[in-house]
């Protein structure tokens, strides 16, 4: 970058109310105060800036409650004591203050013991030499970058790189290896190969990172532009078969009798590369990843129809609960919507034959609702074959689907519909307790919708209903048909 660009830029992201005071009472306090870490690295990629970290050789505390009270009643101060940090929160800035520390650890934690230390500490416990980068904000030396590790020339190298020793900084907190291959494949950067080979050293480490904390950088990961770059190198690395065995369980592409079948953990990376250009809708991204999961639990090898893998969305559906719980995913809509998914994701591919009935598209359109379009996207990410003409074809037999779902749902509705009556009517027209034949008196009355013998309306539905219920011997008690 140019020396002229950046001393614009720096003045550009350092001007303003803010800083003016930062800057002015850092130099009353006799401090020395600097930005730091992720504000500035993403200066330099040209990324949205978030919160700023502003670290002081001493007193971090003391510096925040001082410009908070330059700043005035509109900033709002958090003192935190323990960590020995405090934020001011100002208009839409958010400002997060340190003194300059130094930091051991110990062997079976990840929490340092830390002192008072110089800038230069301070950078040393940095996770990479991008992330390490300060400038400082005291009048006399204003915009002065330190940049002790290179981490400017790393940037433009597109390089992850560790400040210090790579095994003793993964050693010392090894949540920074998932960081290095989140910021990987975030940033579209190479990881170093010495601070690569030191996380494949150091891979075990990783079990004593809480599951919280990997969730949320695998999220980071997977959230990325490119995820599969992030998840081969954790499978590389050796740390995808520790935090996520069953993803590296669809390894492997058997051949018996001259017949093979695809790998599917390169294949579900593929699927996840292709819904990613679509959309980043993390819970979609994750239905791509578990789509083909219950693939190595149903495979067998069938002499006439060569490898199966027969009902592997229903098993895989099941899978889901227990893997979203090991990995403290949330256990709530957001799983059921993942599970349903990977339930119905081979749906729409039957539905392509021309001599489909109606009554297949309607069932489609009620189990999938307002996700239909999320399946259709899932099932043309789907699509890897390599031959270009077939994917042609396939991409469009599935536009055709999504032509079939549009007219049939602008005909009957089905998309969110509820049956007209519903059980604790049943139970009431009948004098019934709560059972199983209310249940299948119910979904009966389902069933005559979606496969178009009545109209989706009350009054036929209370005549069919009435009809079915003769059949085993219930008559009504109640007439409630009176609308
Ligand atoms: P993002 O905002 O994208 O999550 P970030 O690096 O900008 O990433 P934080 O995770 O808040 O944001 O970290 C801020 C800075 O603190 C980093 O740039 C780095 O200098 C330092 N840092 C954060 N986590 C660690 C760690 N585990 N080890 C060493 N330094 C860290």
């Amino acid at each position: 970058m140019l020396d002229n660009d950046f001393n614009d830029i720096i003045k550009q992201k350092f001007s303003g109310e803010v800083f003016d005071t930062v800057s002015r009472v850092a130099d009353e306090m006799n401090l020395e105060c600097y930005a730091i870490g992720g504000y500035v690295r993403d200066i330099f990629l040209h990324r949205p800036s978030k919160d700023i970290d502003i670290v002081t050789v001493g007193k971090g505390i003391e510096l925040a409650e001082a410009i908070k009270k330059a700043l005035g009643k509109k900033a709002k101060l958090s003192v935190f004591k323990n960590f020995g940090t405090a934020q001011i929160k100002y208009k839409d800035t958010e400002i997060e203050f340190v003194g300059a520390r130094k930091e051991s650890y110990e062997r079976n934690s990840r929490k340092p013991i830390v002192e008072d230390g110089t800038l230069e500490d301070d950078q040393n416990r940095r996770d990479f030499t991008i992330n390490a980068l300060a400038i400082c904000l005291n009048r006399d030396r204003f915009g002065e970058l330190l940049d002790p590790f290179g981490g400017l020339r790393d940037m433009e190298n597109l390089i992850i790189r560790t400040p210090l020793d790579p095994d003793i900084t993964f050693s010392d907190d090894p949540l920074r290896m998932l960081r290095a291959i989140r910021f990987s494949s975030q940033l579209g950067f190479d990881i170093e190969p010495d601070t690569f080979d030191a996380i494949t050293r150091n891979k075990d480490r990783i079990e004593i990172i809480s599951k919280e904390r990997v969730i949320d950088e695998l999220n980071k990961i997977i959230l990325s532009p490119k995820p599969s770059v992030g998840l081969l190198q954790l499978d590389q690395t050796g740390l995808l078969s520790i935090i996520f065995p069953e993803l590296v369980a669809l390894k492997g592409a058997e051949t018996k009798e001259g017949v093979g079948h695809k790998d599917n953990f390169y294949h579900t990376l593929v699927v996840l590369d292709n819904i990613s250009k679509k959309t980043s809708n993390l819970w979609l991204r994750w239905a791509a990843i578990l789509h083909d999961i219950a693939k190595p639990a149903t495979k067998r090898w069938d002499k006439k129809l060569g490898w199966t893998f027969h009902n592997h969305n229903f098993i895989g559906g099941k899978m889901i609960p227990g893997i979203f719980r090991r990995l403290k995913l949330p256990l709530n809509e957001k799983m059921k919507y993942v599970q349903r998914m990977v339930t119905l994701h081979m749906r729409p591919q039957v539905l392509v034959d021309e001599d489909i009935s109606d009554s297949a598209v309607r069932r489609l359109l009620f189990e999938a609702g307002d996700e239909v379009d999320d399946l259709m996207t899932l099932c043309e990410a789907d699509i890897t074959s390599k031959n270009p003409d077939k994917v042609r074809r396939y991409l469009r037999n599935f536009e055709i689907v999504r032509q079939k779902l549009k007219d049939i749902e602008e005909k009957d509705h089905v998309r969110n519909f509820q049956p007209p009556i519903m059980g604790q009517e049943i139970m009431e027209i009948f004098g019934l307790a709560p059972s199983a034949e209310v249940g299948r008196l119910k979904s009966s009355i389902k069933d005559a919708i979606l496969d178009g013998v009545i109209p989706n309306e009350y009054d036929a539905a209370y005549k069919y209903l009435i009809e079915k219920a003769k059949k085993i011997g219930l008559t009504p008690v109640n007439n409630l048909n009176n609308k």
